[in-house]
């Protein structure tokens, strides 16, 4: 039966919550409210299974062992791999590479493919709203190599303005990165339509997939994306696990990131010859106990469904923006029509960084800064807002008291 607190009206909310210990945990003396999923989700008991289930049966190195404990791990890696390789619509299992997370990813590219590929006066264009794991490793690579660092402008309510993307595209640019999901507005960017645009000047689109692979459907090979990065800690998974896709004949013709074992076919002290896909970018003994965990996490998405996912998150996060604009002095930050599960805001006379302390006393989990895109707030000139975020667990109950401590938030500061 549901209780008050996991009422919905698409998903049976008391079920799904009860795959999440962690929920039943108090904080500060009151029941755990957790609204900091866009850092990082919650995990669901399955997950957690396979994690002790590996340690505690299988645990081995992988690929290089011939024992039966060697033979069941590597087994278990792989089928995550497969299951990856549907998740996203790829065409084939050696474009899936398993990274340490979004970050990883997105250096990968920037290192192997952008040291090779980029000289002089080329330009890459990013946004306004990148994540600084989406900003940093462009901005190096062009002063390495003397190239130009163009910057798609965003509007007020927080979306590309694409008349200045399709400006800035010419024969100099040889790559788009956009986040797909901003993490600090929830704007969802239309990148299918700027991936088309980007490649007809022959440039290649990077998609930062850290914050939409958990609520939109991915299909890469739809898209067209020559590269997609995600984190698996953002997606009902473990931490220390990413994903880079590749295109296939991009990825052939990349040198390696790392050096070490297993990338290698033959070394001889005069010279290495390198591994086949995937293989050539996974060097040393990689997180095999989460990766493997990270196959439960993509099944428990599908179980329940991505559709009813994001209908249900779409409920909160209207409910959510309707019952946070009654509060005063509380302006949203961020209002585009496409947009997802995300509410970021400040309040007058408030630091964000208060709020967030006044709501953790109340046993509220929210974030509170820059959310790694200090760009983004200079563009809105603040110093960072205060921002929830749901996942599946989440509930109206949870925002109507989110509500009511941010009316004593205003009550104490103002
Ligand atoms: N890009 C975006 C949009 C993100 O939200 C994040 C994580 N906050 C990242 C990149 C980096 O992800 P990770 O820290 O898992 O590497």
């Amino acid at each position: 039966m549901n209780s008050p607190l996991t009422k919905s009206k698409f998903l049976d909310i008391n079920v799904i919550r009860q795959e999440f210990p962690i929920l039943n945990r108090e904080v500060k003396g009151r029941p755990l409210i957790y609204l900091d999923n866009a850092a990082t989700t919650q995990k669901p008991q399955q997950v957690l299974d396979a994690l002790t289930h590996y340690y505690t049966n299988y645990n081995a190195n992988i690929h290089r062992g011939i024992h039966t404990l060697a033979e069941e791990a590597t087994a278990a890696f792989e089928h995550t791999r497969d299951a990856v390789k549907s998740f996203i619509g790829a065409g084939s299992r050696e474009e899936i590479i398993f990274t340490r997370g979004t970050t990883e990813g997105i250096n990968l590219v920037a290192y192997s493919w952008g040291r090779k590929n980029i000289q002089a006066n080329d330009e890459i264009i990013i946004s306004n709203m990148e994540h600084h794991s989406n900003i940093v490793p462009w901005q190096l690579l062009c002063e390495e190599k003397g190239a130009i660092l163009k910057v798609i402008p965003i509007n007020e309510n927080g979306e590309l303005v694409l008349d200045e993307y399709n400006k800035m595209l010419g024969p100099k640019t040889k790559l788009v990165s956009i986040v797909h999901v901003s993490n600090a507005l929830g704007t969802v960017n239309p990148v299918k339509q700027m991936i088309a645009d980007a490649h007809a000047v022959g440039a290649l689109f990077m998609v930062d997939g850290a914050q939409s692979a958990v609520h939109l459907d991915i299909n890469v090979t739809d898209l067209d994306c020559d590269f997609f990065a995600f984190s698996a800690h953002k997606l009902y998974g473990p931490t220390g696990v990413g994903v880079l896709y590749g295109k296939k004949a991009l990825l052939e013709v990349m040198p390696p990131f790392q050096a070490g074992g297993e990338m290698i076919k033959e070394v001889t002290m005069q010279k290495t010859t390198f591994n086949d896909l995937p293989y050539k970018f996974e060097a040393g003994t990689p997180n095999i106990a989460d990766v493997i965990a990270f196959k439960s996490a993509i099944h428990f998405v599908q179980s329940i469904g991505k559709e009813k996912i994001r209908r249900h998150e779409r409920d909160l996060m209207d409910y959510g923006q309707q019952e946070l604009e009654k509060i005063p002095g509380l302006r949203i930050i961020g209002k585009a029509k496409e947009k997802v599960s995300v509410i970021s805001f400040v309040i007058e006379n408030a630091h964000p960084q208060d709020i967030g302390i006044l709501l953790d006393n109340r046993g509220i989990a929210v974030r509170t800064g820059h959310h790694c895109a200090q760009p983004l707030m200079d563009h809105f000139c603040i110093p960072g807002t205060a921002r929830v975020s749901f996942a599946i667990y989440n509930t109206r109950y949870e925002i109507d008291e989110l509500v009511k401590g941010l009316l004593r938030v205003v009550k104490i500061l103002s």
